[in-house]
């Protein structure tokens, strides 16, 4: 398959191995964040982390939406479908992520919510037009990659005048929480591999910013083996020669100014929220988007005057450490043994994105 085949090449690999041995001075350690869960997963997926020389290793970072969103907006969730007795639309992975007690959405479903899995905010559409007596809601989460789509469906359902569909927006933003990592956070990391989803809508310009201020190389990567791979290698060869840039690997998709029709659209339905909880990271200034007044009949915040309060994780989790890049999946004492895909404790163990379940199933034990 095009795109996919050649960036998975074995021989091709084995070189770039090779030159990142080469190139990686045995004299310093080169730590280098990925930022995405996509990226994580990869690593884990194709071994890449077992071709890297002993002194270069990945950090995990923050960017799995499931993930980093705090229990509080889960229980908010829970209350919707619970208190207001709304359909609540959702992806999979959300609804499988503990809230307080450790409910769940899908434990609040085997109770008699009605809860339903969809694979975008179109099958939640289509379900509010298929029933106008209830009130349906989209519980809403990602980065700018899955922003665009909810702004489309808000404008759908204006245009359409649906007065039964309404979205919970849990949308978060890349810059501001790697600001966060580098300042309030502390991250000590020598470069970052750059989200390639999302780089694709916000482009490669936002993170020059980082490069400038924090003087750390930025590459933007795809999400193959290969991709990954070439992005360490240009990041080594970043911090050898003294440079800190904004490289972009993953031409095939990302330019520097992204997409700007996407831009405009999430510009034209959303505003960003003064600070957000992220699970991890705490309150983030300006790193999360709420629905403008505009839209506001279709805001499930202000129909249903959700009030959100912060909960703590569940005991001994160490999700928020891991959001940091502070400790590895290993380092949780109920890795394994508590916590498994099958019965989560955390965030992380439950998303396709999630750092601790990207260990379990690629058998990282160590
Ligand atoms: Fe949390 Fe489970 Fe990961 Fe531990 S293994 S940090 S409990 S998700």
């Amino acid at each position: 398959m095009k795109f996919v085949d050649e960036f998975r090449d074995q021989a091709l690999a084995m070189g770039l191995a090779a030159a990142i041995a080469r190139e990686a001075d045995p004299a310093r350690r080169y730590s280098i964040m990925e930022f995405c869960g996509g990226h994580t997963h990869a690593i884990f997926r194709y071994g890449v982390h077992d071709l890297m020389p002993e002194n270069v290793g990945f950090v995990h970072g923050p960017g799995c939406p499931v993930c980093v969103l705090p229990i509080g907006r889960i229980d908010n969730a829970l209350e919707l479908a619970e208190k207001h007795g709304v359909i609540l639309c959702s992806y999979g992975d959300m609804l499988r992520v503990p809230a307080s007690k450790r409910r769940s959405l899908l434990k609040a479903k085997a109770e008699g919510a009605d809860v339903r899995m969809v694979y975008s905010v179109d099958d939640a559409l289509r379900i509010a037009r298929d029933n106008p007596s209830r009130e349906v809601v989209f519980f809403a989460i990602g980065f700018e990659t899955t922003t665009p789509p909810t702004a489309v469906a808000l404008r759908t359902a204006k245009a359409e005048g649906l007065k039964n569909f309404s979205v919970f927006c849990n949308h978060v933003l890349t810059p501001a929480a790697l600001n966060h990592l580098l300042t309030a956070a502390g991250l000590d990391v020598d470069a970052f591999i750059g989200p390639s989803h999302v780089s694709s809508v916000i482009g490669s310009r936002p993170y020059e910013y980082f490069t400038e201020t924090f003087h750390r190389p930025v590459v933007i990567a795809g999400f193959e083996p290969l991709d990954v791979m070439q992005a360490a290698l240009m990041a080594i060869r970043q911090l050898n020669e003294g440079r800190a840039e904004v490289e972009n690997q993953y031409i095939r998709v990302v330019t520097r100014d992204g997409n700007a029709k996407a831009r405009a659209i999430v510009d034209e339905v959303f505003e960003r929220r003064e600070s957000f909880e992220w699970r991890g990271l705490g309150a983030v200034p300006d790193s999360a988007l709420r629905i403008r007044d505009a839209y506001a009949a279709f805001d499930a915040e202000k129909r249903f005057a959700i009030v959100t309060r912060s909960a703590p994780d569940a005991k001994s989790c160490e999700c928020a450490e891991i959001l940091r890049g502070a400790k590895k999946p290993v380092d949780c004492k109920l890795f394994g043994k508590g916590c498994t895909p099958d019965s989560p404790v955390g965030s992380c163990m439950v998303s396709s994105e999630g750092a601790c379940a990207a260990y379990w199933t690629y058998g990282r034990f160590r």
